[in-house]
């Protein structure tokens, strides 16, 4: 399966340091439920799409370390 083709430049994952950014990227960017990353949807559909906008449809968390929650 080939990466997302915004993967190199998808600005969440700048801002992203937790050790679980792996398994989301894993997951969502080169896995197979990339076609369900709702940052993918809205950008195809040419709408806005906030910078802490998770793949599954969530928000990043504040930086508190709660960020390590499970990947969905
Ligand atoms: S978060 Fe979504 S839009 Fe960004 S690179 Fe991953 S699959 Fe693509």
């Amino acid at each position: 399966m080939s990466d997302c083709e915004v993967l190199h430049h998808c600005p969440i994952w700048s801002s992203f340091h937790s050790h679980v950014k792996a398994v989301w990227i894993n997951n969502y960017c080169k896995g197979p439920r990339r076609e369900r990353c709702a940052r993918l949807q809205l950008m195809r559909a040419g709408q806005p799409v906030a910078v802490d906008l998770l793949p599954n449809g969530t928000r990043m968390p504040a930086r508190n370390g709660s960020e390590n929650s499970a990947v969905g």
